[in-house]
């Protein structure tokens, strides 16, 4: 029997486990965190429970390539989705003007983009088709767009903002299309059209919540690996990479324990690879490359608990921009159920894992005043451009929390607590990939810090990197 060691109990590392052990392979995956799920993690405060990092469903759609990858792994039953305003799935808010509302559907998105902007319909016509041809090349998101769909004109390796241009996409209706880019953490002038074509693709074609947020999806996936005889062991950090000339010996975890396998995964950031395997784990060409490149954006995360539900937000996913053009996004999660819920609100910014440059190394729960101070402060910004456009939520929040940089490190060990690894802009990983293999021929780069992120992309990865390595593809049965 063939057996693998998975570093990481993210989505992506849960999916290719699953994989795995139900093709007979002997499978532990190494997590260091208490509990598994990466960003996918939930936690408490009181009556409620709050996602880490988890918000929607991009591709999550009946017809989305979603349902049937989680149909695969056998956890499409546990999935219960929830309902969100279909015409106005992402509502963008924009100063001075009527918010503009993306219904759900590409089509329908293109249509109302084409009503809002009537003198731009022949540019948006453009630019929507090049979106769909981007879409079409990728065989995972394929069945997004009719099969005849004509492929791209344009290098989708160019920013996204170009493409725009070629199309002769402009003003309002530019920014509104390229703020989709946030959902990745990127700005549309850095992202590469391929990306965001996936990105925008999936997210405009429906983005579902789950109830019970990332435990929804992470639950089901233990449960699988642990029907199909695999190991997950919690609070146990991979702590070292034993290696000879050119393969892992083993990997030994924060106990002490060796772990023998025939394949090992990473699935953590590829800084964290290096620090496990010290100097040589990797060719030096490599490891200068990892070194240089930037990490993608983290963020701040404000969780707000409220007295009353906030109706004016409905189902919707809001984007909005702040001072300095940083990217707002928030919802009100309680409000994607049917029954009353206790109201809360959770709304996000990216910015520079930098930006907590000075607080690192600080330890939870006893980071210095400057620090929360910091913190109060974000929290105070970002809840006051939300309760600028709906002014009716202002007397209601009675309590707040928030994350910062630090504590996305603290849950995925991404250098700079970044969000989405390593950088995925133009001239990065998302337009030129590291190899997923290097010196060391029985270890494997995998995840969203090396490769496609999101919960789609991450499992999408999982199956990749699982179907790679049995040698046939394991989206289908
Ligand atoms: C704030 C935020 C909001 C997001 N919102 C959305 C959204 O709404 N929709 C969406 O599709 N995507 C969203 N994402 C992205 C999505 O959460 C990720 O792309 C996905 O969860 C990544 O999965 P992964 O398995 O690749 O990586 P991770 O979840 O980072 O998993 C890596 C795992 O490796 C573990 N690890 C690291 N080092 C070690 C070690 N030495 N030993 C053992 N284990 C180790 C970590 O603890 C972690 O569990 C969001 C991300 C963030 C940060």
């Amino acid at each position: 029997m063939s057996s693998a060691l998975i570093i990481g109990s993210g989505v992506s590392g849960l999916t290719s486990a699953v994989l795995l052990a139900e093709q007979g392979w002997q499978v532990t995956v190494l997590e260091a965190h208490a509990i598994p799920g990466g960003l996918m993690q939930r936690f408490r405060r009181g009556p409620y429970w709050f996602d880490t990092g988890f918000h929607f469903i991009t591709g999550g759609g009946p017809n989305g390539p979603f349902r049937p990858l989680a149909e695969r792994l056998g956890i499409l039953k546990d999935i219960q989705f929830l309902k969100h305003d279909v015409k106005s799935q992402f509502r963008i808010h924009v100063p001075n003007e009527a918010p503009v509302d993306l219904p759900t559907g590409i089509d329908e998105s293109e249509e109302a983009c084409c009503t809002r902007w009537p003198e731009q319909r022949d540019a948006l016509t453009r630019f929507f088709a090049e979106l769909r041809g981007c879409i079409a090349q990728k065989t995972w998101l394929a069945m997004l767009v009719p099969t005849n769909t004509p492929p791209p004109t344009i290098d989708p390796n160019i920013p996204v903002t170009e493409v725009l241009d070629r199309c002769g996409v402009h003003g309002l209706a530019k920014e509104v299309i390229g703020c989709l880019a946030g959902i990745l953490a990127m700005k549309p002038e850095f992202t590469p059209m391929g990306l965001f074509s996936a990105f925008a693709g999936t997210s405009l074609a429906g983005s579902y919540r789950a109830e019970g947020g990332g435990e929804a999806i992470i639950n089901p996936l233990v449960a699988r690996l642990k029907e199909h005889g695999g190991k997950l062991l919690t609070n146990r950090a991979a702590a070292r990479i034993h290696f000879d000339e050119r393969e892992i010996t083993a990997i030994e975890d924060v106990k002490g324990n060796q772990h023998v396998a025939d394949l090992y995964l990473a699935t953590c950031h590829p800084a964290e690879v290096m620090r496990l395997t010290g100097p040589g784990g990797m060719r030096p060409s490599l490891e200068e490359r990892i070194r240089d490149l930037p990490d993608s954006d983290s963020v701040v995360l404000v969780y707000a608990a409220l007295s009353a539900a906030p109706t004016e937000l409905g189902r919707s996913h809001h984007f909005a921009q702040m001072k300095g053009s940083n990217d707002l996004y928030y919802l009100s999660p309680s409000n994607f159920y049917d029954e009353e819920k206790l109201p809360y609100l959770e709304a996000m910014v990216w910015i520079s894992g930098d930006s907590v440059a000075q607080w690192r190394g600080t330890a939870k729960g006893k980071r210095p005043a400057d620090y929360e101070a910091w913190k109060r402060a974000r929290e105070q910004e970002i809840l006051g451009e939300i309760t600028k456009l709906h002014p009716s939520i202002a007397g209601t929040i009675t309590r707040i929390w928030s994350s910062t940089p630090l504590s996305v490190y603290d849950y995925v060990r991404s250098r700079n607590g970044s969000a989405m690894g390593l950088s995925h802009n133009v001239g990065h990983i998302g337009t030129d990939p590291l190899p997923r293999r290097n010196r060391l021929k029985n270890l494997f780069f995998a995840g969203q810090n090396i490769g496609h992120p999101g919960v789609l992309g991450a499992m999408i990865e999982g199956f990749v990197i699982a179907g790679a390595t049995v040698g046939k593809d394991l989206s289908v049965n």
